[in-house]
């Protein structure tokens, strides 16, 4: 059956998916959306014998009707090799009682390498199915781990460019370094002087600038997103809750049918809803849990039907989940709206306009699936502190904040469920944080110190890609200010 997508604000729009992860957003700035989501057919104890190539097409394969078998195999065998430090891809870890899914084994040690290790193969693919002729240049605004992640996908990937902006003084300095370390001659790294907004912005007009499309075309180039919102990005992530489930089916810890919660660290609600595409597909899941920092915006939501962005942006430890406007919400919007683009597209012009919506009873109704909690950034240290105390293993700031939500959740409820947490970061990319929060004394030593003795005290080998930054060159020393981002790529390009 062919899989076809449409606006999330306009039933009108519609494309393949290949279209729909050339054009990342639709052109009446709405998202992406399956028409009608698949169910899965290969059963769930068959898939339990395949590794996680073999699940990944079989999951993907359902979304990506218009990609042939080869092209689809081609693109998962291209971006999960060796890049993982494991053969698993994503190894489940027992601890405490839960299961912790590592998604942290790629090249960049954060779970956005689970979706951008393909997407690169993936839009090439597309690119050539749709007869694009010019060369993609992705442009990017990251606050840290995107834009290293989208770096490495894209590093030499014929026919493609990429160019990420950065806040100069607005990561941490293992990001930055990561990123202006990176190898490849088809990248370019700018920090800016400005913050995430400033980038994001000037990128965003970029896209929409008209004139700047055509001579653009004239120089043989067009510009394309890696940003969460692309359907190319999303459908990647389904693939690994189905593997977590079937890696405990074949482990004898569910048995066939038997339903396993699972809590999401939550940003841009791009994870998450990943899981409940997987539910909505047939996968036996009990509750999806929800977990934000102090940045509590979608817990308010799911407690009180109103979205509120109108509230004091708070830096945290868990910079990746600081947020306010979750951009994938839209899509769980649209679906508990009853596939409604109308009425979507006017909660969506309120939030853009006065910063907040409500939603409708009957809507609410439909949100069962989901629970939402959130964790303080002195609950994620305690959290951090007593799981390494208790079992000696060392999870992320942003994992903590996720079963600190975890333990709140098993208080309220008593629910017994087997359960997974997406361990979205490794604690070697949050070092200082994770240290500290097992004992202030760590904060005398530099960087690479700690990293040292995070690896003494959790028996765990230092990943490469902290490993490579020690003796890594920097190659990218461009700034720029935030209102000259154009004329910047315009060089870079040579144009
Ligand atoms: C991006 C990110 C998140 C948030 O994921 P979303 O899909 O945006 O909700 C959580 N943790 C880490 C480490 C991340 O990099």
């Amino acid at each position: 059956m062919e899989m076809i997508y449409q606006s999330t604000r306009n039933a009108g729009e519609q494309a393949t998916a290949s279209e729909a992860i050339l054009k990342g957003l639709a052109s009446d700035g709405g998202l992406f959306v399956p028409t009608k989501i698949p169910v899965f057919s290969v059963p769930f104890a068959r898939m339990a014998e395949m590794d996680y190539r073999e699940v990944a097409f079989e999951v993907m394969k359902l979304f990506l009707t218009d990609f042939t078998e080869e092209e689809l195999k081609h693109c998962i065998q291209n971006a999960y090799d060796e890049k993982f430090d494991m053969p698993e891809i994503a190894p489940l870890q027992e601890a405490d009682g839960v299961y912790y899914l590592e998604l942290f084994h790629g090249a960049t040690i954060a779970f956005k390498d689970m979706a951008l290790s393909i997407l690169p193969h993936l839009l090439t693919t597309a690119a050539k199915k749709n007869h694009v002729k010019e060369e993609i240049v992705i442009l990017t605004a990251t606050s840290g781990d995107t834009g290293k992640a989208a770096l490495a996908g894209f590093a030499d990937v014929p026919g493609t460019r990429i160019i990420v902006f950065y806040p100069k003084d607005g990561v941490s300095p293992i990001q930055e370094m990561q990123m202006v370390t990176q190898r490849g001659a088809n990248t370019a790294v700018v920090g800016i002087r400005g913050n995430f907004d400033d980038a994001q912005n000037g990128v965003k007009a970029m896209f929409n600038n008209k004139e700047l499309a055509m001579a653009m075309k004239e120089k043989g180039f067009c510009f394309s997103s890696a940003n969460s919102i692309n359907i190319g990005r999303l459908v990647p992530q389904i693939v690994y809750y189905v593997y977590a489930y079937t890696r405990l089916l074949a482990a004898g810890k569910l048995q066939e049918g038997e339903r396993l919660n699972v809590v999401v660290p939550t940003g841009n609600f791009g994870n998450i809803l990943a899981a409940y595409y997987a539910k909505c597909a047939g996968l036996p899941l009990g509750k999806l849990i929800c977990a934000s920092n102090d940045n509590r915006v979608l817990y308010d939501f799911f407690q009180s039907g109103t979205y509120d962005k109108n509230r004091e942006f708070i830096l945290t430890t868990s910079p990746s989940m600081d947020i306010l406007i979750s951009s994938n919400l839209e899509r769980l919007i649209y679906r508990i709206a009853g596939d409604d683009a109308e009425r979507n597209s006017q909660l969506m012009r309120a939030l853009s306009k006065d910063g907040v919506y409500t939603i409708t009873d009957g809507m609410r109704e439909k949100l069962g699936d989901f629970y939402g909690g959130f964790a303080t950034t002195a609950q994620t240290a305690q959290t951090i502190k007593a799981l390494y105390e208790k079992t000696g293993y060392v999870i992320d700031t942003h994992t903590a904040v996720a079963t600190s939500v975890y333990h709140k959740y098993q208080e309220e409820t008593g629910d017994g469920l087997a359960t997974v947490i997406a361990s979205t970061a490794s604690p070697y990319k949050f070092t200082r944080s994770v240290m500290t929060a097992i004992d202030p004394k760590y904060d005398k030593m530099d960087d690479f110190e700690l990293v040292d003795e995070l690896a003494r005290i959790s028996g765990t080998k230092v990943p490469r890609a902290i490993e490579e930054l020690r003796s890594a060159q920097v190659v990218h020393k461009l700034v720029c200010d935030k209102d000259r981002m154009q004329e910047t790529v315009e060089d870079i390009l040579g144009m």
